[in-house]
């Protein structure tokens, strides 16, 4: 009997421990199930959905967690391209050309604001007074050309951003001679960008990369780490460095993209206002990081123009503006 009772002890303490087991084994199954399902969940809210669009001339990429932000920012551009570019004959800017004097939008007198401020502040090194000579040198309908000398000559009179005449209290915007036009390619991708960012902001959107043809603005942060930006080096020369960037726009001007050659020699699409003729400052690539687009656009250029001791002079009146300078000679 005492066996017996000893036998039977054993044998529910046997069980017992096999039930024990049993639960530490569903326990440790559940748990690892919890964690992959934890895990593919990561991995799904880790997801970046990327979408381009060429406007403006150019490509525009948008990376974002979040699926709307490409529609928001393409659709913000779009209204922009509508209301800013030459190429578009409804344009206010296209109208402006046309008729020498016209009542703007709050937002077309703002950006011409700026740009007047861009001209004083670089010493006329950016004039967005330089259409004429755009257009002479073939850059707007890419049927490149060396002008003659005389041809420049003239049209520098038309040249200088003095020569733009803002009346504030109507919004009114005029040029003081027939035959002047504006061409805003060098700050309105930056300005364009930061209306697009306001946008994604307002949509609760905090976490995007646009990058609109080298004009890039990175909001917020990629999964908590800042966004890593790769900038091109000029004239073929690979990878120049990686950026990591958080709330900040990067800009580039160089003059390796839009550019023709003739008897050997190399003609740029930046200008410098004051010649004539293509900038010509021993600088060929100049990278501005600012906190935002239409400062990193328009410094860009004009530190292009200036070359690197007064560009970098320039940059300096700037808060949170970092620059970066390749010059011809390789440094
Ligand atoms: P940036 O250095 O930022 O700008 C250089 C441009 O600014 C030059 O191409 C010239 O236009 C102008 N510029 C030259 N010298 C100076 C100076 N000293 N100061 C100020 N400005 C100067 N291109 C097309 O081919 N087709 C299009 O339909 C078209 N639509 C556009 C619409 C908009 C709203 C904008 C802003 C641009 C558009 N472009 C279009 C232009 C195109 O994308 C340009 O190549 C681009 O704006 C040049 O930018 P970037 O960053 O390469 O150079
Ligand atoms: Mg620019």
């Amino acid at each position: 009997m005492k066996k017996f009772k000893t036998q039977n002890k054993f044998k529910i303490e046997i069980s017992n421990l096999k039930t024990k087991f049993l639960i530490l084994e569903f326990f440790t199954y559940f748990g690892f199930c919890a964690l992959l399902f934890g895990f593919m969940c990561g991995c799904q809210n880790q997801r970046l959905y990327k979408d381009s669009r060429i406007m403006m001339g150019t490509i525009i990429e948008v990376t974002s967690p979040h699926k709307e932000a490409a529609s928001v920012v393409f659709s913000e551009l779009e209204r922009l391209e509508n209301l800013l570019s030459k190429y578009k004959p409804e344009s206010e800017i296209s109208q402006l050309n046309k008729r020498a004097k016209l009542k703007a939008s709050p937002e077309t007198f703002y950006i011409l604001r700026k740009s007047k401020e861009f001209w004083q502040l670089s010493d006329g090194a950016f004039d967005v007074t330089v259409a004429p000579l755009v257009d002479l040198w073939g850059f707007t309908n890419k049927n490149f050309t060396v002008p003659a000398d005389e041809k420049i000559k003239n049209i520098l009179n038309l040249i200088g951003s003095d020569k733009i005449l803002l009346h504030y209290n109507e919004n009114v915007i005029e040029f003081e001679f027939p035959g002047m036009k504006i061409d805003l390619g060098a700050i309105a991708k930056g300005y364009a960008l930061d209306c697009a960012v306001r946008k994604l902001k307002e949509k609760g959107i905090n976490s995007c990369l646009i990058n609109a043809g080298g004009q890039i603005y990175c909001l917020g942060t990629k999964f908590g780490a800042p966004w890593r930006v790769a900038i091109r080096g000029p004239r073929g020369r690979g990878i120049a460095g990686y950026l990591e960037l958080t709330n900040r726009s990067v800009a580039t001007s160089g003059d390796y993209e839009q550019y023709f050659i003739k008897n050997n020699k190399r003609y740029a699409h930046i200008f410098n206002p004051k010649t004539g003729y293509p900038a010509d400052s021993g600088v060929i690539a100049v990278t501005v990081i600012a906190p935002d687009g239409l400062t990193s656009d328009a410094l860009a250029t004009a530190i292009f123009v200036l070359g690197k001791e007064k560009g970098e002079a320039l940059a300096k009146k700037f808060k949170d503006v970092e620059v970066k300078i390749i010059e011809e000679n390789g440094k």
